[in-house]
């Protein structure tokens, strides 16, 4: 079937409950029990449910405290991502054995771009398929995959047949996969925009594809370009390998400006919080701390301190933005602050080069 939308074969591989399978894998006595993976325990925030906790409405990012309430049984399990670090190495490695254009978003999700790939295999499906087989015989676990024509469509598609599942949505089935979808479903639509699309009376792909790009631009900012053409199946973005970063960075804008500092480090210790949750996601560290602050009059300015040795903890995060915080007397009132971490222990890969175009053939096999 003819379709003239840009086409590339990309599998999105998720694996299924990373964290609590790994675990569940490395200690027998965890196999098939609800358990919650996450530093605090109880008071801490649970950072990735079994499927067995999930029964009972046990999620991520929940706090320690109501998934006991919702799961009495509930296991808690401190992470050891050392181990998801390595385990997410092997199945990278396997990823390679198919492409190089591999693009990791996190430890257990990644994009690949098989349209050429180096098995000469037309069906982006069979290698999907491989993949997972590969994954289940060699590290032990299970994966789901989507597969389509764009990084948008197969990263929705991949939750559909979740756990050890996937789901192919081929080019002439694109548009209307697109229409029926739930807006809430639209990678990139978060809880807040899907509130507001849905009191815009936009409730699936074609609610939103019926929105002109004016109406769209005018209601959702810088994203609501990128809304109008992922439901039309355009979404150009490549598969960029080896994507590494320079730094990680939080920041928040108050509701009223602060002029006292006492009143600062409040704010400062959630912002450090984030930061740190965000470099334990990447698994990284950094040596270079730098606190931004903006002032009530937009002007900026910038502290930084450079340790001897990486931090990633949010105490010494926060330590570090402290000092930088009354380093200096503040020069007005303050709207923003930001803490951001660089000079980061990332390993230096040379990006390999991106083949430009890709030439594709009328007759497809997904
Ligand atoms: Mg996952």
């Amino acid at each position: 079937m003819y379709t003239d939308l840009p086409i590339r074969k990309i599998i999105h591989v998720d694996m299924d409950a990373f964290y609590a399978s790994v675990e569940q894998m490395d200690n027998p006595h965890l196999k098939g029990k609800p358990i919650a993976v996450g530093g605090g325990g109880k008071r801490g925030v649970v950072s990735a449910a079994s499927y067995e906790a999930r029964k009972f409405g046990v999620k991520s990012a929940m706090a320690g405290t109501l998934a006991v309430k919702l799961c009495p049984d509930l296991i808690f399990v401190r992470p050891n991502f050392e181990r998801y670090s390595e385990i997410s190495k092997k199945i990278r490695q396997i990823f390679y054995d198919y492409t190089d254009l591999v693009e990791p978003l996190s430890l257990d999700e990644a994009y690949l771009d098989v349209t050429q790939n180096k098995k000469g295999n037309p069906s982006a499906s069979l290698i999907a398929k491989d993949i997972r087989a590969r994954i289940l015989n060699d590290v032990g676990l299970t994966a789901s995959a989507g597969i389509s024509i764009n990084k948008f469509i197969a990263k929705v598609a991949s939750d559909y047949n979740k756990p050890n599942g996937q789901k192919t949505v081929n080019p002439e089935e694109v548009l209307e996969f697109l229409e029926q979808l739930d807006i809430r479903k639209f990678y990139g639509v978060g809880k807040v925009t899907a509130e507001k699309m849905y009191q815009k009376g936009i409730f699936t792909g074609l609610d939103l594809k019926q929105k002109s790009l004016e109406y769209l631009d005018a209601n959702f900012g810088k994203s609501g370009r990128y809304y109008y053409h992922v439901v039309r199946g355009i979404h150009t973005s490549e598969v960029k390998p080896h994507r590494t970063r320079k730094s990680l960075a939080a920041e928040r804008t108050f509701s009223e400006n602060l002029s006292s500092e006492v009143f600062m480090l409040e704010k400062l210790e959630h912002i450090a919080e984030e930061v740190a949750r965000r470099l334990l996601k990447s698994l990284v560290a950094g040596k270079t701390i730098t606190l931004k602050i903006k002032y009530s009059d937009f002007t900026l300015q910038t502290r930084s301190k450079t340790l001897p040795y990486y931090i990633s903890d949010k105490s010494m995060i926060l330590e570090t933005a402290k000092d930088l915080l009354y380093q200096e007397k503040l020069s007005n009132s303050v709207r923003l602050l930001g803490i951001s971490l660089s000079n980061l222990n990332t390993e230096k890969k040379k990006k390999p080069e991106l083949k430009k175009s890709v030439s594709v053939q009328l007759k497809f096999e997904f």
